[in-house]
């Protein structure tokens, strides 16, 4: 079995899919793995940490004889239209945003797992790509944050006096947000969580945050949250506003799936906030949570500082790679079997993580985004 790793190519992204790990193992299951040349370049992975594999220089030749394809970002139209049919594809993939790309998958057809459908159960958490790098950008964000205010976040005596810790206020608790608590929390920030979960408030305590109760439940299907009623915005908002006028980092991390970015926070909030603090929103790639928000770009509103990054996994890309290569190493161990490919359809992480195979669309949602 031949797998292929891609060199990235799109806007901001630096991860790569393999690193000399995960290669190592994969070629104890008897794979031979050939990488484009250059692919960990940008997280200063050298070819030569790899050891017993081969390098391409051009994407379409590597595919185009291996049975599975490994990368981060969806492949360019040109190199997936080079890949042999019936190959595998391992990737994100976005279908919604991906329209012509998922076409050509079904019609050449490609068996493709797209790393975003991997289940969210408990046998597929060290697959699960979406929570390894969201755990990273959680810890970035809240870094992003404390260097962007001219304070420190932890209390310190001086021989002046002492300084008081700062407030982080972390609004969506999910993988990202309750990681941004920690790291806040360790930095010494005194720390404050929201959500629209009920659940999420033990889990905020247990990081020591206090959490901010609007008394709003919004839980949705399959543990995610659901869009708000009007007279849920209000009511929140009431309760909301002074948490995040006394804030001097939010960290804003709210998504609702196959929705745009919830506001939660208005343009009005943002105007009475304390001077000198500071907004970093992860959720800029779907337009962010704050009405201010323009994504991959800082804007300054008086004295407030909104921050909109773009792939933040990407700014500690050694870490996301190697994550990231280990999520897609447990699930390409569930079909690498006697070295040759064995796809087992009743196992639920396979079936549910493919998006196209045998010339169909596998994915409901993705079937109507892109039909
Ligand atoms: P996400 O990225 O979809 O959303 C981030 C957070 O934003 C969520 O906590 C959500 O409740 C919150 N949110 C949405 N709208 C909001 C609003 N208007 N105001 C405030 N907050 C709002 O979340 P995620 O990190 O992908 O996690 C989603 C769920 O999946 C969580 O329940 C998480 O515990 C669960 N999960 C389970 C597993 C597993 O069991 N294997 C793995 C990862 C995540």
């Amino acid at each position: 079995v031949k797998i292929a790793v891609l060199k990235e190519t799109r806007a901001n992204e630096r991860r790569v899919a393999m690193v000399p790990a995960v290669a190592d193992k994969l070629i104890k299951l008897g794979a031979r793995i050939q990488i484009q040349s250059g692919a960990g370049d940008a997280v200063k992975l050298p070819d030569s940490a790899f050891k017993n594999v081969s390098f391409a220089a051009d994407a379409r030749s590597l595919v185009a004889d291996a049975d599975i394809v490994v990368a981060v970002q969806p492949p360019d139209i040109e190199v997936a239209r080079s890949m042999k049919e019936g190959a595998i594809l391992v990737s994100f993939v976005y279908a919604h945003k991906e329209v012509e790309l998922t076409k050509l998958l079904r019609d050449r057809k490609i068996t493709c797992f797209a790393m975003e459908l991997v289940p969210r159960i408990t046998r597929a958490q060290a697959m699960d790509a979406l929570s390894s790098q969201a755990a990273l950008a959680g810890y970035y964000a809240v870094l992003i944050g404390a260097t962007n205010i001219a304070r420190m976040l932890p209390m310190m005596t001086t021989a002046v006096g002492s300084i008081r810790p700062q407030r982080t206020l972390v609004m969506g608790l999910g993988v990202a947000g309750l990681q941004a608590l920690a790291t806040a929390r360790r930095l010494g920030a005194m720390t404050e969580g929201y959500d629209v979960r009920p659940e999420t408030k033990e889990q905020a305590e247990s990081l020591g945050a206090k959490f901010v109760d609007t008394g709003v439940d919004a839980r949705g299907a399959g543990g995610y949250a659901r869009e708000l009623t009007e007279e849920e915005k209000a009511k929140i908002a009431a309760v909301v506003t002074k948490h995040i006028q006394s804030a001097d980092v939010i960290v804003t991390t709210a998504a609702i799936p196959g929705r745009p970015s919830p506001k939660l926070i208005s343009k009005a909030q943002v105007d009475g906030m304390k001077a000198g603090s500071v907004i970093v929103d992860l959720a800029a790639e779907g337009g962010g949570n704050c009405e201010y928000t323009k994504p991959g770009e800082t804007v300054q509103v008086g004295q407030v500082t909104i921050i909109g990054p773009l792939n933040v996994p990407s700014m500690l890309g050694e870490h996301a790679s190697e994550l990231y290569a280990k999520n897609q190493f447990n699930l390409i161990e569930l079909f690498l079997k006697d070295q040759s490919v064995k796809l087992d359809w009743s196992d639920e992480v396979i079936a549910k993580t493919a998006l196209t195979h045998a010339g169909e669309i596998k994915n409901e949602a993705a079937k109507k985004a892109v039909d």
